[in-house]
């Protein structure tokens, strides 16, 4: 199949939005109505249809293998205005690069597309069977999962509103646009020790927020201290922000705090339990167990991107859902021979 320009996509598909997020809904609109006309059987069905399950699907569809993407169409960078390190795409907001993928991805004949959520997912005799929540049945002779992880969010007023805008996971995605600011970590423990002082490389104005009586060793409070860290015990009410770019911290029964950058690592559980279900091993960290092929402990069932992985980044997502998707592939070769 000859490649499509956008604007002969759109010709073609009808899909004529000029928004970002329109043709990306419209055209899953458009591939559920066309999966009514095709069978239910694939050799691969992907769950999760963003950076890796792209990724994974584009390297299946380019070795001409049946593919099945299903995707429930919640990314966990969605809340972020712009998405950075990765290179190509740099500055971009994170749908418009699930957006040209998807476009890119589409391109291939054998690849199709259902917006929905899996629920379910069985063994069969000659491979899987995955449901979902409309009650579609779909099989599989193998599976992939790119389904992601779920951020906690720590019950705090404003929270969940700063995610992603100026409250922050990683200062590889983010750190570069607030450098130099007076920046908190809210964090205790070891891992607030390890955050606060890893984030002195981008400004020396770190403020560590325990939300409670600290849990530091002495050790490490004398650490932070050398490098000019302070530590704040009290009790966190609330951040106030103006849509979710953060104004001041609130603390309980104390005055507020001006500050404009946070980062948080929050816990998390896997976005999609079928893994689990299907007798997949998670390791210690709650990652889906992979090998180097991005193989899980169950044969045929693959898993990419950030549900096998602490390195949370687009780059590494797409570079696993690669390797997914052409191991994937290899072993329909050799199981020919
Ligand atoms: C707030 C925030 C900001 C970030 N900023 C950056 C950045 O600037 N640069 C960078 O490189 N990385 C950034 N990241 C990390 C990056 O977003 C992730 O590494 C990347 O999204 C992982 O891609 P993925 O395909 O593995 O998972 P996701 O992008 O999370 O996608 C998983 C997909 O699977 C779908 N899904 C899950 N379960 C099911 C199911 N049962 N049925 C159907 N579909 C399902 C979901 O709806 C979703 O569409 C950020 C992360 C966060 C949380």
């Amino acid at each position: 199949m000859t490649s499509l320009t956008r604007r002969e996509f759109i010709k073609q598909t009808g899909v004529a939005s000029t928004t970002l997020v329109a043709p990306f809904y419209l055209t899953n609109l458009s591939s559920n109505k066309k999966m009514e006309k095709n069978n239910t059987h694939f050799d691969v069905i992907i769950v999760g249809g963003s950076y890796s399950g792209l990724a994974a699907g584009m390297a299946l569809g380019r070795a001409l293998r049946k593919v099945l993407i299903i995707d429930s169409g919640k990314p966990c960078n969605r809340q972020t205005p712009h998405s950075h390190n990765f290179i190509t795409q740099d500055g971009k907001t994170p749908q418009a690069i699930a957006e040209l993928a998807k476009l890119q991805v589409q391109q291939y004949p054998t690849v199709s597309f259902f917006e929905g959520l899996a629920i379910q997912g069985a063994k069969t005799k000659d491979g899987f069977e995955i449901q979902t929540k409309s009650g579609k049945i779909f099989q599989a002779k193998q599976l992939i999962f790119a389904s992601g992880i779920k951020d906690i969010f720590p019950d705090i007023e404003g929270f969940a509103q700063c995610w992603g805008i100026s409250i922050l996971h990683c200062p590889y995605c983010h750190g570069y646009e607030v450098r130099n600011k007076p920046t908190g970590i809210l964090g205790n423990g070891e891992l607030g020790f390890e955050f606060a002082r890893f984030i002195t490389n981008w400004t020396k104005d770190v403020t560590l927020y325990t939300n409670g009586p600290s849990t530091l060793t002495a050790d490490q409070t004398t650490k932070l201290k050398n490098l000019n860290i302070k530590i704040e015990e009290a009790h966190i009410k609330r951040f106030i922000h103006e849509k979710g770019h953060l104004k001041h911290i609130q603390f309980k029964g104390r005055d507020t705090t001006a500050i404009s950058v946070i980062y948080a690592k929050v816990p998390f559980v896997q976005h999609c339990g079928i893994p689990e279900t299907l007798g997949c091993v998670l390791n210690e960290d709650g990652f889906l167990q992979v090998d180097p092929k991005q193989q899980t402990s169950v044969e045929g069932v693959y898993a990419c991107g950030d549900n096998t992985t602490r390195m949370r980044t687009v780059a590494n997502a797409v570079s696993m859902g690669t390797t997914a998707g052409m191991m994937s592939n290899k072993a329909f070769v050799l199981s020919n021979f």
